[in-house]
């Protein structure tokens, strides 16, 4: 059996999180090392998908939660606005291989990160 991930792990209290949302699917956390003034983790219960790819192929309404999780935060943090990023493989920046969303929200007008 492969390792649960650290998402998995946070879910399952074995490593503290700060949630910020929870359904029976889709989960959030603070991300512990902000790019935003919010910078939260949209996050699958499940693990079955590495990335954003397998995951839409896989269960495109579960992305669609994703989605609407970001939304309903972006909304009850900020201003409603919000900018929703994938990594999508090592060279893009992914490091944990659970497929997350990053919402970023409460950005400056003139500084708008890539990471
Ligand atoms: P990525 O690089 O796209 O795979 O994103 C992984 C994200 O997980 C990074 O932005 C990390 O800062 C974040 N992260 C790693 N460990 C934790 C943790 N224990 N709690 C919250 N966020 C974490």
């Amino acid at each position: 059996m492969t390792e649960a991930s650290i998402f998995t792990r946070i879910l399952n209290g074995e490593i503290p999180g700060d949630f910020v949302a929870r359904t029976d699917r889709v989960f959030a956390i603070r991300d512990i090392n902000p790019q935003a003034p919010l910078h939260v983790l949209v996050i699958p219960v499940t693990e079955q998908y590495r990335d954003v790819t397998e995951l839409a192929a896989g269960d495109p309404a579960l992305m669609a939660e994703m989605v609407a999780m970001a939304e309903q935060i972006a909304t009850e943090h900020a201003d409603g606005e919000f900018r929703l990023i994938f990594n999508n493989g090592a060279r893009a920046g992914q490091s944990v291989f659970h497929v997350h969303a990053h919402v970023l929200a409460d950005l400056e007008e003139d500084r708008l990160v890539g990471f």
